[in-house]
């Protein structure tokens, strides 16, 4: 197998969910996981399929209790961005994923999710020319994603942010396209660097109908000229599908696992610079 033999660590628990902690007790965790290094990020590997070699990397904050549990981000996202500690820690993980990049590399582009409470924060573009400046970061080496299910574009201030981002030269990506309602507007409205089908769609492809539907939105996405992302990929035949669909990117546990910067195949073994 041409993966076999790459790194499949799991030394975050899947199943950790930080049940055993209610919203309140949650909502105190994150004001101090940043202070007490509660916090800390994963990075998954971005496969590219035409080149057959990693483009970048996505990062991925990581939540741990006191006693060491990991909770799930499903978990705490949601709480930090209803108490708004999603501000903070969301420009802590966009400083060490800069720092991160400049320091190790992690391939020609490192992407970070953002909320939209984020982009709602009038100096956040700003902020995010301070970070890349102070890690001598090149602007196109970031990419924000936004997911298809907020409502950034009732958000003056967020529709602001995200154009002067993108004048800077800063890529922004379309996360979870498929699972809003809004898709084909947004499409419309913003030029999107990077499209990603969201991982359910990859998932349906066992029955036809799920095929022809994710075979239709490929061609639908690059006939518009996107570059086309497919996520959740897990086995080969998924990745010679993709092949075969024409699907530029993918990622999923087949070509890596979000891990800690120290475990990142390419800085392991010296490749990236
Ligand atoms: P997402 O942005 O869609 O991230 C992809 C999620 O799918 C990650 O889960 C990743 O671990 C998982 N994944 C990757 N490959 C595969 C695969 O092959 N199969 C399956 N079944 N899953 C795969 P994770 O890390 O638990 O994150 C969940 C969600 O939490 C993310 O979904 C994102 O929406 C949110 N999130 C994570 N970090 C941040 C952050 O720093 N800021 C914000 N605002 N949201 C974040
Ligand atoms: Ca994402
Ligand atoms: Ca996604
Ligand atoms: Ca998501």
């Amino acid at each position: 197998s041409k993966f076999a033999g790459r790194a499949t660590f799991t030394i975050y628990d899947p199943h950790a969910t930080g049940q055993d902690r209610s919203g309140e007790n949650l909502s105190e965790l994150l004001t101090l996981a940043i202070s007490d290094q509660l916090v800390s990020v994963a990075y998954q590997p971005i496969f590219d399929l035409t080149s057959g070699r990693v483009l970048g990397h996505e990062t991925l904050m990581r939540l741990c209790d006191f006693d060491g549990t990991m909770i799930s981000p499903s978990v705490f996202i949601p709480v930090a961005e209803q108490t708004g500690a999603i501000v903070e820690l969301g420009m802590w993980l966009i400083d060490r994923a800069c720092g991160d990049m400049a320091e190790y590399g992690l391939g020609s582009v490192v992407t970070v999710n953002v909320s939209v409470l984020q982009l709602k924060v009038p100096n956040f573009s700003l902020r995010i020319t301070e970070v890349l400046a102070r890690h001598g970061l090149a602007p196109q080496k970031l990419a924000i994603e936004i997911t298809e299910g907020s409502d950034i574009f009732l958000e003056a201030q967020a529709v602001r942010n995200v154009e002067r981002l993108r004048k800077l030269g800063v890529q922004i990506w379309l996360d979870d396209f498929g699972t809003g309602f809004a898709g084909l507007t947004w499409l419309r409205r913003f030029r999107f660097d990077v499209v990603k089908i969201d991982r359910s769609f990859l998932h349906d492809c066992q029955t036809s109908r799920g095929l022809s539907l994710l075979r239709d939105m490929v061609g639908l996405l690059r006939n518009l000229g996107h570059v086309v992302l497919a996520e959740g990929v897990e086995t080969e035949e998924q990745y010679m599908l993709l092949q075969r669909l024409g699907v530029h990117l993918m990622q999923g546990f087949l070509t890596g696992h979000p891990v800690p910067i120290e475990e990142v195949e390419q800085i392991r073994q010296g490749l990236v610079a």
